[in-house]
């Protein structure tokens, strides 16, 4: 269980610590608040207002150099792309096929992570251009060319209960009343990233269903698995994966008890089927804070714990993203 305790030496670990030892104190919790928007505001402000830095850029005075790069990327995994950016030219706008995307300067680079839909239908190819200012000039230019290759999902069938298969009109109901909430969750991320460190898994433990699974549930109805499952008995304790803000805890129809976290830059990450949640909406959580206890409510064959990531509004490989760094 140990092992991944050592990525939380994050520099901002003891100022964010202190918030949640004193978060049940309403008047500490005011006044604290209004440090800790400075304090992360202070880390997304420095050049322009729609770029976001974990570093600081420097000023020589020299423009900088672009040479387009290739990358490869896969349906529904992260690429981590970045190009050299330790000049005074700063970035107004990433634009991948017309997509403006969240990006950050951090050891020389500017860095983006890319992402298509599981569903990207093939073979896919766009470029990302870059706007950036230099002695008062507007420059635009390519900066990534992307092509998007092919990715063999795998499937498997699973049994469970009748009812989360075919659902009841207030089912159906519920679902929709859910599915508009946790929209209005993605919609409201903080711009910049939280983390300063890379992504970790929630448990060290084996994965029963990787992400992108296709699912044929009871031999008929189908889907695709766009989490990843650790296997976990009930009441083990899950670990927070980066740091971020507690968004949502509820009890959800097909994910039961569930913690969504906003670890800014357009990235949430969601557990599901916990059977005890042990953060509140507003905590500041940090890579490995217990943010529950796993379980087996909602749709679920067994206790298990089901990691979602949410990147750029699409679901997407957990793993990917903490192989791809920061
Ligand atoms: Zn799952």
């Amino acid at each position: 269980m140990g092992g991944e305790r050592n990525i939380s030496q994050a520099p901002d670990r003891g100022k964010v610590f202190m918030f949640r030892g004193i978060r049940r104190n309403p008047w500490c919790l005011l006044s604290l608040w209004g440090m800790l928007v400075l304090f992360l505001g202070g880390c997304s402000s420095t050049v322009v207002h729609n770029t976001f830095t974990i570093d600081e850029l420097t000023d020589d005075g020299q423009e900088v150099k672009i040479v387009p790069q290739d990358v490869i990327t896969y349906p529904g995994k992260v690429t981590l792309a970045q190009h050299p950016w330790d000049a005074s030219s700063p970035i107004q706008g990433i634009k991948c096929d017309d997509k403006e995307i969240p990006f950050y300067y951090h050891q020389g680079a500017v860095k983006a992570y890319l992402t298509d839909s599981y569903f990207t239908k093939l073979p896919r190819h766009y470029v990302c251009f870059v706007t950036y200012t230099f002695k008062q000039q507007v420059k635009t230019k390519d900066l990534w060319h992307v092509t998007v290759h092919k990715f063999k999902y795998a499937s498997e069938r699973l049994q469970v209960d009748k009812k989360h298969i075919v659902l009841s009109p207030a089912d159906q109901q519920r679902v929709a009343l859910e599915q508009k909430k946790t929209a209005e969750v993605y919609r409201h991320g903080h711009p910049g990233p939280y983390f300063k460190t890379p992504f970790v898994r929630p448990l060290p433990s084996k994965i029963t269903s990787y992400y992108g699974r296709k699912r044929i549930f009871n031999k008929g109805y189908r889907s695709q698995h766009l989490g990843t499952d650790f296997r976990a008995a009930i009441g083990t304790p899950i670990k927070n994966v980066n740091t971020g803000k507690v968004m949502l805890t509820d009890d959800l129809f097909y994910t039961g008890n569930t913690v969504i976290v906003d670890h800014g830059l357009g990235i949430f990450s969601v557990y599901g089927h916990l059977s005890e949640i042990q953060v509140e909406v507003g905590d500041i959580v940090l890579p490995g804070d217990i943010i529950g206890l796993s379980g087996d409510t909602g749709r679920v064959s067994g206790p298990h714990l089901h990691w979602g990531l949410k990147m750029q509004g699409l679901y997407t490989d957990g793993l990917s993203l903490v192989r791809a760094g920061i």
